[in-house]
């Protein structure tokens, strides 16, 4: 995998050679655009991983563009940052109802800038996961399935192989109830053909490892067992 791509579309030199010197010093690749056209094409020749993009644009205005490319199958997953001026934020608003990531306002500190980038993209990359079933946060819990990793508030948590299972199950469908016996089979993994302990072991130290978070688990007396649902 390559360093992240980032377009920015900006029509101010200036601008452009401020973000690119301070993106490509963090180690991103920069590609440029100076109007809603070229911009609009870079974006579906070069799927970036992202893209900043001034509002006030010759052209295609900036407001229209992130409508064009939220509107386009090949290039609506690729998160926007606005960089806005003074007396945008009407425009902001309707970029945000768009699908917009975030914005910041002129004049800004490269910093700032760089800051949110990274954290846009990091946030892209984990609603990927999440997509994918890859990764589930709820609350304080996080359940990172290709790193087979848990944590709870931020600390990781050692489970067993047959815990990990039982917890993600649950997780996966927060508010339905699991019967000991669905549990089960899910329990079961190619390093186990046999639980060797209850479910309710089984579930009694994953409570025990979650500490404060441990009420994510539910008891349905006489049935099995719940995942809090969001609110809850
Ligand atoms: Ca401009």
């Amino acid at each position: 995998m390559g360093a992240p791509r980032i377009l920015v579309i900006e029509d101010e030199p200036d601008i452009v050679e401020v973000l690119t010197y301070n993106l490509t010093r963090e180690g991103y690749q920069v590609l440029s655009a100076k109007d809603g056209e070229e911009g609009l094409r870079k974006a579906r020749q070069e799927n970036p991983s992202l893209v900043l993009l001034d509002l006030m644009l010759p052209g295609i205005d900036g407001v229209e563009l992130c409508r064009r490319l939220k509107a386009d199958q090949a290039t609506r997953a690729i998160p926007i940052i606005m960089v806005t001026a003074k007396g945008d934020e009407s425009d902001v608003v309707l970029g945000l109802g768009l699908g917009a990531d975030d914005y910041v306002k002129k004049p800004f500190s490269p910093k700032e800038v760089v800051a949110r980038v990274r954290a846009v993209l990091r946030r892209a990359v984990e609603r990927r996961a999440e997509l994918k079933g890859e990764r589930l946060a709820v609350r304080g819990l996080v359940i990172d399935q290709r790193r087979h990793e848990v944590r709870v508030d931020g600390k990781k948590i050692d489970l067993t192989p047959t815990e990990f299972r039982l917890l993600r199950a649950l997780a996966a469908r927060p508010g339905e109830v699991f019967e000991r016996q669905e549990l089960l089979s899910h329990a079961v993994g190619p390093d186990t053909v046999v639980v060797d302990r209850s479910i309710d072991v089984h579930v009694n130290s994953i409570r025990k490892k979650l500490g404060k978070q441990r009420d994510l688990i539910q008891t349905v007396r006489g049935v099995g067992y719940r995942f809090a649902d969001r609110k809850g």
